[in-house]
């Protein structure tokens, strides 16, 4: 590119990357995906290799962050805080290429023996500078333009997991480390936010940052912010050995956080495989990551190494693919589901997001369409992490075309044609049609036969289709009528198949009563809440018969789902089927009806965390539930015992944290049997 060309070209990056700074670090909203910024500052930053002189000190590849908020009090860092540079994945790879920039600027031959590595994960929150004296948090700041922090420590202080007050009379700690909010957390603060009809946050990040520089802590102390350790500024008076791994170690010791998930590698092969490893374990992890960092272990060799001017010579990021992407809303299509709730699911230009490629998202609702304002051939963002399904979080709307067309809710189901209802107070829109739509009965079939409720083998989505699809069933109970021919004459059904998947129906008929109540498919009945009605219950008259008050002294039965019980077995058509089913043969063991507290683990929450071997995740649970237990996902206070197999995480560091007890799967099975009644 000529001289005057790449100048211009530069100053327009610049201007759009400053435009871009001051919406993340500053407003906290930002308005492209982080993949779109690091695109742009990866064509600056080629463009000032190839021209020098066109580098200048204020560049966005010169500096670090944004300058700090005004109405924070300001701090000026006894260490800067500095950025890390990202290795760009080429063939000869990351770890390969840094490895051998090290060994080059450490001047090793190749005689010299590996250099040390150290590997964490990188952490996608905000970082954090906590300066401890005499052991006690006297000051909180964020990293701002690096020099220069925004003050926020009473924010600080009312995030759980950073101590008030650490074991060291050491007159300075500077202890460094990531604040971020949990995926979990986020979900549930973003439904709450739904149902609130107030702000929806992007991603879990924005969430965190736009919490810890508040300017009122008591809006911080409501938000459920998380932090990790990963390095340290001003040390005074203390000393954490020669490497970045004993750091680490010491700051575990002094009662930080510090995640688990990190190695110490001679040379760089053991960075590739962490780098799997955390690939393969990175949907599991509880919090958002955007890649792995790479540092030079020995202190030594870090001082050797020293700076440039935004970032440390002696470690880089090595990044993963990105969990938010631009990508077109082709269509909306609107999906019935088994109760009737109408969906709209966006249909994207397929986009690789979050390392899968993904041609659909959740619209979720009415009020969601509205609430991002998006229309038909928008440009928009969409999130992908963890298990959590695809989403649209923002729409580009200096990015709209002429063409883009509003999305209109359909007035009626667009598969029966029957009127769609609005319930008072929920944001979901239903179809009325009940079992008369193909749609809500195909998805009630397939909740049925599926394998935690009848389990009935071979009876899968495709085969239900049809079945329904020919008008060949019209109930759940119509299964049990359909005869070898008709199987045998459908597509792709060769008779031997057709004989198994009857045998499979006639197996299925012997079932235990927590199954059959999940199987029915009454809204918000999921199996713990089957499990938990049976169990109280004992029998299905009893069930059937409790008024919405009764109902309510089941754990975990609440009035809405007590409601929807209710007004399940009112419908004459319901009665009908369960009827047809029972004279069909459909049987259980009878049980023991008893309140729930009264089982041998009633009233203890277990948290299970890491692989387990011999049984199931689904059977540890299933079985831990039947003797009365609640499963949970998250450690708290109020765990009773974590059940902790290998590659336990956070969890266990978090349970022995706060003391809990703590067993292994072959205690699990012990327990289990010795409470088995
Ligand atoms: P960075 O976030 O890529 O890396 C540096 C930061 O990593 C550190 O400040 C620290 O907070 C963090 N970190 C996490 N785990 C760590 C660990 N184990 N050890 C050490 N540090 C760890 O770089 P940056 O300069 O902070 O920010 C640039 C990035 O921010 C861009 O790549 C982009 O993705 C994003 N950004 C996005 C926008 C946008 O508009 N979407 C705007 C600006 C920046």
């Amino acid at each position: 590119m000529p001289v005057t060309a790449a100048a211009k070209r530069a100053r327009e990056l610049r201007k759009t990357l400053e435009a871009y700074n001051h919406q993340y670090y500053v407003l906290d909203q930002p308005t492209v995906p982080d993949a779109e910024y690091d695109r742009v500052f990866l064509e600056l930053r080629q463009l000032e290799e190839q021209h020098p002189d066109l580098i200048s000190l204020d560049s966005p590849t010169q500096r670090v962050g944004a300058p700090p908020r005004s109405e924070l009090p300001e701090v000026r860092h006894a260490v800067p805080m500095l950025s890390i540079l990202t290795e760009t994945d080429t063939n000869e790879g990351a770890v390969a290429v840094f490895d051998t920039r090290i060994r080059k600027e450490l001047d090793l031959d190749a005689a010299a023996p590996p250099v040390v590595y150290s590997g964490e994960v990188k952490f996608d929150g905000l970082a954090i500078n906590l300066r401890y004296e005499h052991g006690v948090l006297v000051q909180a700041a964020t990293r701002g333009n690096g020099e220069i922090g925004e003050d926020v420590t009473p924010n600080v202080r009312t995030i759980r997991s950073i101590p008030l007050r650490v074991a060291t009379d050491a007159a300075v700690l500077e202890v460094r480390g990531e604040v971020l909010m949990k995926r979990a957390d986020f979900e549930r603060l973003n439904e709450q936010q739904r149902v609130a009809e107030a702000k929806i946050f992007v991603n879990p990040r924005n969430a965190a940052s736009g919490f810890l520089r508040q300017l009122d802590s008591r809006i911080t102390a409501q938000r459920p912010l998380s932090f990790y350790a990963y390095g340290v500024g001003e040390l005074a008076g203390i000393d954490f050995g020669k490497s970045h791994g004993e750091l680490l170690d010491g700051l575990l010791a002094l009662g930080f956080p510090v995640f688990d998930l990190r190695c110490v590698s001679p040379g760089p092969d053991g960075l590739v495989a962490f780098y799997q490893e955390v690939a393969r374990r990175r949907d599991a992890l509880p919090f958002d990551i955007d890649g792995v960092v790479y540092k030079v272990d020995s202190f030594a060799a870090q001082r050797q190494l020293g700076f440039r001017s935004r970032e440390p010579r002696w470690a880089v990021a090595h990044k993963y693919p990105a969990q938010e992407q631009f990508t077109e809303l082709l269509d909306v299509e609107f999906q019935v589901g088994r109760t009737g709730a109408i969906t709209p699911v966006a249909r994207l230009k397929p986009v690789f997001v979050g390392g899968v490629t993904v041609s659909n998202a959740t619209l979720h609702n009415a009020d969601e369409i509205e609430r991002l304002g998006v229309q038909i051939g928008d440009t928009v963002v969409v999130r992908r992490a963890g298990d959590v399904i695809p989403q649209i979080v923002q729409v580009a709307l200096e990015r709209r075309p002429n063409t883009a067309r509003a999305i209109v809710f359909p007035s009626v189901c667009p598969v029966c044609g029957s009127m769609v209802e609005r319930i008072e107070g929920e944001a979901k829109t239903y179809c009325t049609g009940g079992l008369i739509c193909a749609a809500q009965l195909k998805e009630s079939i397939k909740h049925f036969a599926q394998r935690r409720a009848m389990d009935v083998e071979g009876l899968g989505d495709k085969l239900i289709e049809q079945l329904v699809d020919q008008k060949l069933i019209a109930s759940i109970a119509d299964v049990y009528a359909l005869q070898l021919e008709t199987l045998a004459g459908l597509e792709r059904m060769a008779e031997k198949s057709a004989r198994n998947i009857l045998a499979a129906l006639d197996k299925s008929k012997d079932t235990i009563l927590p199954r059959f109540l999940f199987a029915l498919g009454i809204p918000d009945v999921g199996e713990a809440t089957a499990l938990a009605l049976a169990s109280y219950f004992g029998d299905l008259d009893s069930v059937i018969a409790a008024d919405v008050e009764k109902l309510q002294r089941v754990p975990d039965v609440g009035p809405i789902v007590a409601q929807h019980m209710v007004d399940f077995f009112a419908v004459p058509r319901n009665i009908e089927v369960i009827q047809r089913l029972l004279a069909i043969g459909i049987k259980w063991p009878s049980i023991v009806a008893r309140g729930r507290d009264q089982l041998p683990l009633g009233g203890q929450i277990f948290v299970i965390t890491g692989a387990l071997e011999t049984l199931s995740r689904d059977q540890a649970k299933e079985r831990l539930q039947e003797l009365g237990a609640k499963v949970s996902g998250s450690v708290s206070k109020k765990t009773s015992c974590v059940v902790a197999g290998p590659g336990a995480g956070s969890k266990l560091t978090d349970a022995q944290a706060l003391g809990l007890k703590i067993i292994d799967e072959a205690a699990l099975i012990e327990l289990l049997n010795e409470n088995d009644y």
